[in-house]
């Protein structure tokens, strides 16, 4: 059984960022006159945005649907990060082939990164995609699929300098009612060389916090218990009344013309007031940037939850600075310590990793397994490195590490990760945990599956729990990716 419950869970938890996670449109039916039906790939940004494009279209009639077949508008919104994911896209579109030749006047649209990369040559070379739309054009989406609807090929690609759509409310897709994704700023203006997220989401712009605040009390008023607030690099959220783009807020900064500025620590201590039943989490911090103002923050407020995704990447320095991380080994040791000092042990800390990034060597390589000795990650992102057209490693480095040598690498580092979790988890055994309860396990009918503060997740018997229910859980048993225990008073 509890092999079982492993898997399951593993597959949990991976879905909340892996790049090979769907998520579909649900079923929704306000009397509009039309069907779209929304497929998104990804990150927890991508599936952010399918909601706000789901409400700008609900705006302009339509309902959501659950099947692709009664759709009379399907879009994929889709994730250039690897190429995997690229493909998997490709796939899905031929897919679509057969019910495009049944149903001629259907609207077929790529959206996201995909269609910010590859522009009008997704028209040239995906014959059926009516209309490209990239991440800052959605409210345009109504006319181009109206011109589509006429039957003109339709495209806008343009990146904006302060979009954040902090006016739009989502429409809530596959929610479990529970837990919701909040964007708080849009863009990333790092330049991680193996990254094509600057290149398909533009300059990094924060969204006006008290748009931010507002969603997250709705959220609340309509019975949500826990809001995760997205960022590519939320560590570096700044907003100010008077500006939103970052790069142009600090220059205002440095002449003395932005009077108000809102950081990160100030955006989630006004969050984490809403109400100390929402729990508020976030992702993703840079370990360049995180701050102990954030810190403490976290530590003052019980509500925001003592779990921090840190990607470190790599645990070499060279590589490091290969990579344009901008920060070093010793660096990354430091603000684990400083986690560790401030938050204490339970804190929960996870990573994505890259694996036989452009000239690793195998002692580099035992470099990041032995960061995973020093910081014992709960969690893990685990890629093996792969190139992406456009990116300063494509441009100006070699990938010259064989394939063979990338998934070998992955592989020690995804056997470290598993050792780790499991002794993590152990160190969480005859305690008492609060748990927020998402649902009824997959596992079991009888039980209830929910997560602790350090994002851990919790089975326990249902007694007379319910979805959003705090419970008090003595865990007494765990396997690598689950916690397992009874309910106390
Ligand atoms: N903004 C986040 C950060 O800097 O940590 C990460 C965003 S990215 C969508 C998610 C993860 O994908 C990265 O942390 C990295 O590990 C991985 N990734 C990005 N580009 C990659 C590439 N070219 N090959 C393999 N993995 C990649
Ligand atoms: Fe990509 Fe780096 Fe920005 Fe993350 S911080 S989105 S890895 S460029």
């Amino acid at each position: 059984m509890d092999n079982i419950i492993q898997d399951i869970d593993i597959l949990d938890r991976n879905s909340r960022e892996a790049t090979d996670t769907v998520i579909t449109s649900k079923e929704e039916n306000t009397g509009k006159a039309k069907k779209l039906y929304i497929e998104s790939y990804g990150c927890q940004m991508n599936f952010a945005d399918s909601e706000i494009v789901s409400s700008i279209m609900k705006d302009n009639g339509y309902d959501t649907t659950s099947e692709f077949e009664q759709a009379d508008v399907i879009f994929l919104n889709t994730c250039s990060i690897r190429e995997k994911a690229e493909q998997t896209v490709r796939k899905r579109l031929s897919d679509f082939n057969k019910i495009k030749k049944r149903k001629p006047e259907l609207t077929i649209g790529v959206l996201g990164c995909m269609a910010e990369r590859l522009k009008d040559k997704l028209l040239e070379e995906e014959k059926l995609v009516d209309v490209v739309v990239g991440p800052d054009a959605y409210r345009d989406l109504p006319s181009l699929v109206g011109s589509a609807e006429e039957g003109l090929k339709a495209i806008n690609t343009l990146l904006s300098r302060e979009e954040t759509y902090a006016d739009i409310s989502p429409v809530r897709l596959n929610s479990n009612g529970v837990n919701a994704f909040i964007s708080i700023m849009r863009g990333c203006d790092n330049m991680c060389s193996f990254c094509v997220v600057p290149f398909t989401r533009g300059r990094e712009r924060s969204r006006d916090p008290h748009s931010i605040v507002r969603e997250a009390q709705d959220l609340f008023d309509q019975g949500y218990r826990e809001v995760t607030l997205l960022g590519q690099n939320v560590d570096s959220y700044k907003w100010s009344p008077e500006e939103n783009n970052k790069a142009w807020l600090e220059k205002k900064e440095k002449q003395g013309e932005a009077e108000t500025i809102i950081n990160f620590a100030n955006l989630i201590e006004m969050v984490a007031q809403v109400s100390p039943d929402l729990r508020v989490r976030f992702s993703t911090s840079h370990p360049k940037d995180i701050t102990n103002e954030v810190l403490h923050t976290m530590k003052k407020y019980e509500n925001i939850c003592k779990y921090i995704h840190l990607p470190a990447q790599s645990g070499n320095s060279r590589v490091l600075e290969l990579m344009n991380r901008t920060y070093t080994r010793e660096w990354y040791i430091n603000r684990v310590d400083a986690i560790r000092e401030i938050l204490g042990e339970e804190c929960g800390i996870s990573s994505d990793m890259i694996a036989g990034f452009c000239s690793e060597t195998e002692e580099e390589h035992q470099d990041t397994l032995s960061l995973m000795d020093y910081v014992k990650f709960d969690f893990s992102y685990m890629f093996f490195y792969s190139e992406r057209p456009g990116t300063l490693a494509a441009k100006k480095l070699n990938d010259d590490v064989p394939l063979e040598v990338k998934k070998r690498r992955l592989q020690e580092i995804i056997d470290k990760q598993r050792q780790y979790s499991f002794e993590r988890n152990k160190l969480d055994l005859n305690k008492v945990h609060k748990v927020l309860v998402e649902g009824t396990s997959k596992r079991s009918e009888e039980h209830l599956s929910g997560r602790n503060s350090a994002n851990k997740v919790v089975i326990f018997p249902k007694k007379n729990f319910k979805k959003g229910d705090y419970v008090n859980v003595f865990v007494d048993d765990c396997t690598t990716a689950t916690l397992l225990g009874n309910p106390v008073d």
